[in-house]
């Protein structure tokens, strides 16, 4: 029985990839094994939003090749589909393969035995047009459930819709069964994730579901204690899914909502399609109907074009905002996007001060918002993690908390009260009852 190996870089999207191919090689015999227990194959998910994408994707193969010099290494991801000729010279790779050709893997390196030349599969990107089903099952705490791929949006300094394709969706009726199936492995929460949740219903370039929709039907799923959904554009979270989420059983009161800039001349820059006023009345709306929600924001610094104005534009925008935390990001030019052409290039040194500036206000925005929720009683799902003694969770509405560590807690969802912040920004608690949350 041959051994395989993951390595995945990026984001959910590629976990819950990586894991679904996972399991496609489980169902073909194959074992699946650890990083480092000398496995016979090497799968790599690549990821080009990450900074040093082709270094990082260096440095796995380098290590995958040390750990087992004769193994067969795969790379695939989105940086595989952007520049796979690039990834074919690295020393040590044997295959590539693009958006399109990714889960026919186990078929298309059937046997995996090592070519004398690197493989490169990685059709047009215009052919990555299907959709894939993917979930993650690593975490038996959290699952990542991929309802939607690529993304029609033109963003000006994105990369994606060239590596991912275009928009489209899982139909709702499959969402519902994989949803359904994961129940059975006893996960407790579902992430809906996505490239663009929120456009979620296209299917072959046509409008035939909505999110809101798909929300609906999850929230009838037996087995499942929590749905989160992973990020969705200001202009695509409506009136009407705020007030269903505030009156959901399971859809919890936390957003993740991507703002990029708080100053309307850079919104523009980016191809954005909202404006800052949009975004504020998004954030006031989810604050009227849900006062404990937590909002999650990213932001990007240092885009070309943006001067200290604009960034204090952004600075003070956010900083008026009630809003719990901030994902900052540091402006890097990627290439074949129209931003990495724009003139007004911003010093890498001032991004990097941006940055700092912002990801002080974030801690801020975390504490404040903690502070608020302290003597609130919360349902709290523990992780299956030990630190010193202690161990994880997050509460529905996203604040990290730590109690004594007991495995009799993992995976279990508890009613506490929130007591303190610690010196780590988690919140200590106590119990409020010996009730234990079972499905
Ligand atoms: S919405 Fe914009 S930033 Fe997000 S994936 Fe689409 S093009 Fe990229």
């Amino acid at each position: 029985m041959k051994k395989v190996a993951f390595y995945t870089l990026g984001c959910k999207l590629n976990y819950s990839e990586t894991s679904t191919i996972s399991r496609m090689f489980e169902q073909k015999g194959y074992r699946k094994v650890d990083f480092t227990d000398k496995p016979d194959i090497f799968i790599i998910t690549t990821c080009s939003v990450t900074e040093n994408a082709d270094k990082k994707c260096h440095k796995v193969v380098r290590e995958a090749r040390a750990i087992s010099p004769h193994a067969y290494v795969a790379i695939i991801g989105c940086y595989a589909q952007l520049k796979p000729k690039a990834i074919a010279e690295i020393p040590g790779v044997d295959a590539v393969l693009g958006a399109a050709e990714k889960f026919r893997l186990v078929e298309l390196l059937d046997g995996f035995v090592r070519p004398p030349q690197t493989k490169v599969i990685a059709s047009d990107i215009a052919e990555a047009s299907s959709f894939n089903s993917s979930y993650s099952l690593h975490d038996r705490t959290r699952t990542f459930l991929k309802v939607q791929d690529g993304c029609d949006y033109s963003c000006s300094f994105c990369t994606i819709p060239l590596a991912r394709g275009e928009s489209r969706s899982d139909s709702i009726e499959n969402v519902v069964r994989a949803a359904t199936s994961i129940a059975e492995s006893d996960v407790r929460e579902i992430v809906l994730t996505g490239v663009n949740t929120g456009d979620f219903g296209l299917q072959g370039g046509k409008r035939v579901a909505r999110f809101i929709d798909l929300i609906r039907a999850l929230d009838e799923v037996d087995g499942i204690d929590r749905f989160r959904i992973s990020s969705i554009e200001p202009n695509l979270l409506t009136d009407e899914i705020i007030d269903f989420v505030s009156t959901s059983r399971k859809f919890v009161p936390h957003f993740h909502v991507p703002l990029q800039s708080g100053c309307n001349k850079i919104l523009k820059l980016m191809r954005r399609r909202y404006l800052r006023e949009l975004y504020a009345e998004r954030v006031a709306n989810i604050k009227s109907a849900m006062p404990h929600a937590c909002i999650g924001v990213d932001v990007i610094v240092g885009f070309p074009g943006e001067t200290d104005e604009d960034f204090l534009e952004t600075y003070r925008f956010i900083n008026e905002l009630p809003v719990s935390y901030l994902h900052v990001f540091t402006y890097s030019e990627r290439e074949n996007t129209p931003a990495a052409t724009m003139p007004d290039v911003v010093p890498v040194s001032t991004r990097a001060d941006r940055s700092k500036m912002l990801h002080i206000l974030s801690d801020k925005k975390r504490r404040k918002f903690y502070e608020e929720q302290i003597g609130s009683v919360s349902k709290v799902l523990f992780e299956n993690d030990i630190e010193e003694g202690m161990m994880h969770g997050f509460t529905d509405n996203y604040v990290r908390v730590r109690a004594k560590y007991d495995p009799l807690l993992i995976n279990d969802i508890r009613k506490v009260r929130l007591t303190s912040i610690n010196h780590n920004m988690t919140v200590e608690v106590e119990e409020v009852e010996q009730e234990v949350l079972q499905h």
